[in-house]
């Protein structure tokens, strides 16, 4: 049987922006619920972290003609079959890829798009894409401190709260950072994995530095040490050290990723949903990653739509280690009581709901609720 629907609209519901804890190291701008609607009594809903890029897909679904021409239909977002997320999304692209922001609208499109398929089909999304495994394995990803003291104490709370690894975000000065990576080994043992994300922080030569230092550690990666647009430089990295280099997640399109592939500029993958258009773009990178022989570690840093949808794609590829917990836990909840947690044993398990797994708290969205746009209106 063909199950036949149509959207019918959007609405977009603009929030105060979150009053997040000291530690939590997040830029408080209005976030927004997108919830895109159906013929049926099934609507799809995700977040974004800024809302201007939900009011831009309001823009999209008022669009009645393409800007560009194209060897392509334009597909109008209303009526469109939410079943056919393909050509839909490659219309998308096609007329909207010149746009910085395009990444991110076509993210809250797709993942609304899987939500409704996965509602309507009454299954989780991890299920629809094929499932590979129930659970995984999470690290502790933690916020940045001023001084090694706070790290030490910092980690010594993941492994009590049953982590069994441990991403830092360091302080961004080199020897610093050293200083880090040194005092965390030290207090947390040889039984706990340990990885660096120093988010672009280095020159070529410092990176080489930091790099040798956190391969006597027996760190397990080494994230973003130079900016990911540096190609050769990541490339000489991964020539010149053994730990595993890992890049991605700050670029913005899933194009990309073909040429740090063909360059040999990373050892695995990072990878980002509204950096490449949502969990079609983040399988998509994770599938070319296995094809060659790489792992893609998804970023699962930040609110619990985003947490989700990086989630189900970990649960249906074997090439990730990991999903990355944000820490102190449950820092970036907000929306819905469906948060993800870890077990005793460190790990995150599957959502059971159909779709992406999540039913939004319509108490808490309403009084944070500081406007709401619709189309149709
Ligand atoms: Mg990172």
């Amino acid at each position: 049987m063909v199950i036949e629907m149509k959207i019918t609209g959007i609405k977009v519901y603009i929030l105060k922006p979150q009053e997040f804890s000291r530690e939590a190291t997040r830029i408080n701008v209005p976030s927004a619920l997108v919830q895109i609607l159906t013929d049926e009594e099934i609507d799809g809903i995700t977040m974004l972290e800024e809302a201007s890029h939900a009011e831009e897909l309001v823009m999209k679904f008022k669009t009645g003609r393409k800007w560009l021409r194209s060897t392509e239909d334009f597909i109008q977002l209303i009526d469109a079959d939410p079943f056919d997320r393909e050509r839909i999304e490659k219309s998308f692209w096609n007329q909207y890829f010149f746009q910085r922001t395009a990444p991110s609208v076509l993210c809250a499109l797709d993942e609304c798009l899987w939500d409704i398929v996965g509602k309507a089909l009454k299954m989780p999304i991890y299920k629809l894409i094929g499932a590979y495994r129930e659970k995984i394995p999470a690290f502790a990803s933690t916020q940045s401190y001023g001084s090694v003291e706070d790290y030490v104490r910092v980690a010594l709370e993941c492994v009590e709260n049953g982590f069994k690894a441990i991403k830092i975000h360091p302080p961004r000065y080199w020897k610093r950072d050293i200083e880090v990576c040194r005092a965390v080994r030290d207090a947390v043992g040889e039984e706990v994995t340990l990885m660096l994300d120093p988010f672009h922080a280095y020159t070529r030569e410092e990176a080489l530095k930091v790099g040798r230092e956190i391969e006597k550690l027996n760190f397990y990666w080494y994230e973003d040490p130079i900016p990911t647009t540096d190609i050769d430089g990541l490339a000489e990295l991964c020539r010149s050290l053994d730990i595993s280099v890992l890049t991605g997640e700050n670029v913005h399109d899933i194009y990309s990723y073909a040429e740090i592939i063909r360059r040999n500029a990373a050892d695995g993958l990072r990878c980002l949903d509204v950096n490449v258009g949502g969990i079609t773009g983040m399988l998509k990178v994770a599938h070319l990653a296995e094809l060659f022989g790489m792992k893609c570690e998804l970023h699962s840093w930040g609110h619990p739509w985003q947490q989700v949808a990086h989630l189900h794609i970990m649960l249906s590829i074997k090439n990730c280690d990991f999903f990355e917990m944000p820490f102190p836990i449950g820092i970036f909840d907000q929306g819905t009581r469906d948060v993800v947690r870890i077990d005793r044993e460190g790990y995150v398990h599957a959502p059971r709901k159909p779709g992406l797994g999540i039913d939004v708290d319509w108490d808490e969205i309403r009084g944070r609720t500081i406007r709401v746009i619709a189309w149709p209106k």
